[in-house]
């Protein structure tokens, strides 16, 4: 099962992501975290995405095609994954196609921008183990330290409010117009995600004919 979940920052593809990797069991890739996590460890990589991540803007498409690549071609991806922000741009995805690469079901999350600057700015992530959490919507019961693992809860560096402008900027200018390019396919299924957390979980169960 390979599966690409689009959406808007903060429309919940972390979260039912890391769902879906658990019910089929296969690795939710996440680009933006793989990023984060080369500069975090100094990686040429991660020197080079820095510069952009920290203005909101996308990383270089070549950059990226580089790492999914390398990272599907790891042998827990042989039943499949789940790309969680990848592809970002028509570019993306059509050099996906050129690489052979086929996906199973594409799934977008749909949110209006007021609902995307709050979750964003409210957002808080584990940083051992990387859950989810908002302060507001979905706060830890243990404060600021993660209730499954007990790691201290952090904001991302680009959660910030000047930075999350520019990056909804780039989300509608370069990300958005990929629904287009996956619905004229005719395999997207788009999912409203401004309810309540279980309300899309429920839809994205449904989507999957998960019980
Ligand atoms: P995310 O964790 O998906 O919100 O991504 C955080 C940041 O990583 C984005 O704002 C981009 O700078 C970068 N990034 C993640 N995925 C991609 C991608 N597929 N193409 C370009 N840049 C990306």
């Amino acid at each position: 099962m390979k599966i690409i979940l689009l959406g808007p920052p903060a429309a919940g593809k972390g979260t039912q992501s890391a769902y879906l990797s658990k019910y089929y069991d296969i690795p939710a890739i996440s680009t933006g975290s793989i990023i984060r996590n080369n500069i975090s460890e100094g990686t040429e990589l991660g020197t080079k995405a820095k510069v952009y991540i920290d203005e909101g803007k996308l990383v270089p498409d070549e950059l990226v095609m580089d790492l999914v690549a390398k990272r599907i071609a790891q042998p827990d991806c042989k039943n499949g994954y789940i790309l969680d922000g990848f592809p970002r741009t028509v570019a993306q995805a059509e050099a996906m196609e050129k690489l052979g690469i086929n996906v199973d079901k594409i799934v977008e999350l749909v949110l209006p921008d007021e609902e995307i600057v709050d979750r964003i700015s409210g957002r808080r992530n584990c940083s051992e183990c990387g859950a989810i959490y908002h302060t507001k919507d979905h706060p830890s019961k243990a404060g600021d330290r993660c209730d499954k693992c007990g790691g201290k809860l952090v904001q991302r560096a680009d959660d910030t409010e000047e930075t999350i402008k520019k990056r909804l900027e780039v989300y509608h200018e370069k990300t958005q117009p990929l629904g287009n390019y996956y619905a004229a396919k005719g395999n997207l299924v788009q999912i409203d995600s401004s309810g309540l957390l279980e309300d899309t979980s429920a839809a994205v169960r449904k989507a999957f004919g998960v019980e």
